[in-house]
């Protein structure tokens, strides 16, 4: 005979964009918390702002897990379908990125595409420490449930047809907009196809005679909405817990979402929608088509590590806009390390403080209170009443939600002392120390050039207090 014991979770308060308030997260079912979020459109890797986006969905996985429950985190790539607009104007992105690099446009080059960025995609996950989602569905993987909700869409006559597409009749879902976001008015700003009934109404198909699918209503691309309600609901089933993205999913995106997926399949789709607010730069939204997009790889040239930007961003409530400076990542870096420093210290061993504990959660558990967690994370460093080995057991216990690398932190630092005598070419050497000279001009358009064209002979730097240094990069990474 079986016993199953019944989970011991701890109560969560999330800010849920569904009614705009604070409330006590309740799970569909018992101990579990299943989770969608919005994943990158692969057609160029990604910034610095849509990191945010991946690293709410991260945070919210370790602390319900931390909590006890057990979590199903999916997070998508849009590999296709995602229009230079969030609406249904402009050019398909992985068509417009296959122009970019000189490429034929045909189905294959752009799913080979798509997995160059989907694989430098997840080299930035890794370096940012946020853990891979249990399943990470490729769009194009999922075309028949995107045509089957089309489908009943149509069938249901929710969707109506024009010259160019299939569209959802927005009039037919009286509560559409639920989330609010001001969608009227990003629906004038882009204007209004003359076919369309409604200017909110928005594509689930779009035709296309050259690329795309077969489907009984036409050869095309199902839209980028439909997407992500056919993954989610297909891996988490047609009503789930938490759903994640940016703010600017708001009005359109998950509007939409939850329009398909509720007039398809008469249920309620998502329980608690949370948002992250933007990145910007001097006051501007960092984005590709604002061309303030700074990248991780610009990070290497200015030897500040993708951790110390975690640390940077959770310095700051998700949903506080913040405003990005070279100088304050480089700062939080040098708090990072004098916090590694402290702990690498830190000997014996012993069990979590009770008390510290306690601290910490009331914090995380109100709405994922980051910039606190981090407060009490310096508290429980700067304590000299806690004893060592119970210190550093509380540390690592927060960095289970915190994911700042405290248990490879020994390792980290060590590292950053040694200097791996370089067996580099004379040529390389060279490179290297034209990159050098570049970063010092403050030329990091060059000293990145020049990075890219090191690797390019199989060498990566890596930087060290003491300078840069080469290692030649051998096996699978090649
Ligand atoms: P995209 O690839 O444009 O679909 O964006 C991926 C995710 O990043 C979405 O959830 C966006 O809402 C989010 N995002 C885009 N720009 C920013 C920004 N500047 N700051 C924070 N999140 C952003
Ligand atoms: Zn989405």
């Amino acid at each position: 005979m079986f016993f199953f014991k019944k989970r011991q979770v701890a109560s969560i308060e999330l800010f849920n964009t569904k009614g705009r308030e604070k409330q006590v997260f309740e799970p569909l079912k018992e101990g579990q918390m299943k989770m969608y979020s919005c994943g990158p459109t692969v057609y160029d890797y990604v910034h610095i702002g849509n990191l945010r986006a991946y690293l709410l969905s991260d945070i919210v996985r370790r602390t319900f897990e931390y909590a006890g429950y057990k979590v199903l985190q999916v997070m998508n790539f849009t590999d296709f379908g995602h229009l230079t607009s969030d609406e249904d104007e402009g050019e398909d992105k992985m068509m417009k990125a296959l122009r970019r690099e000189g490429k034929e446009l045909t189905m294959e080059n752009m799913f080979a595409l798509a997995t160059t960025y989907i694989d430098a995609y997840q080299k930035d996950r890794e370096a940012m420490n946020i853990l891979k989602p249990h399943i990470m569905p490729r769009a194009s993987e999922h075309v028949r449930g995107q045509m089957a909700y089309v489908e009943t869409l149509l069938h249901k006559d929710y969707a109506y047809k024009t010259s160019d597409g299939v569209y959802f009749d927005t009039e037919k879902f009286p509560e559409y907009g639920v989330l609010g976001g001001s969608a009227s008015e990003e629906h004038s700003r882009v204007g209004v196809s003359s076919e369309k009934k409604n200017p909110r109404d928005f594509a689930v198909w779009k035709f296309n005679n050259e690329m795309g699918w077969d489907a009984p209503w036409g050869k095309g691309f199902p839209g980028w909405h439909v997407e992500c309600t056919a993954m989610s609901t297909h891996y988490l089933g047609r009503t789930f817990d938490v759903h994640t993205g940016g703010i600017d999913n708001v009005p359109i995106h998950h509007n939409n979402e939850i329009a398909q997926a509720e007039a398809a399949n008469e249920k309620p789709y998502v329980r608690y929608w949370l948002h992250n607010e933007h990145v910007s730069v001097d006051s501007r939204r960092i984005g590709k088509s604002e061309g303030n997009a700074i990248t991780l790889k610009q990070f290497s040239d200015r030897g500040i590590s993708a951790i110390a930007y975690r640390y940077w961003l959770l310095t700051g409530h998700y949903r506080q806009k913040v405003n990005f400076t070279w100088e304050a990542v480089e700062a939080a870096q040098t708090a990072l390390k004098r916090a590694q420093k402290l702990f690498v210290d830190l000997k014996g061993s012993g069990k979590p403080d009770a008390g510290y504990q306690e601290k910490f959660r009331e914090v995380i558990y109100d709405d994922l209170n980051t910039p606190e967690a981090i407060a009490v994370l310096w508290e429980l460093l700067k304590d000299e009443s806690v004893p060592s080995g119970i210190k550093r057991a509380t540390i690592l216990d927060f960095d289970r939600v915190l994911g700042l690398g405290f248990s490879g932190a020994r390792v980290h630092l060590e590292a950053e002392k040694v200097t791996v005598s370089s067996e580099a070419p004379e040529g390389i050497q060279n490179l290297l120390k034209e990159r050098e000279e570049a970063r010092v001009a403050k030329d990091f358009a060059r000293a990145d050039e020049l990075r890219v064209s090191i690797a390019e002979h199989g060498y990566v730097i890596e930087d060290s207090p003491e300078g840069p240094i080469l290692r030649k990069v051998t096996g699978e990474g090649r």
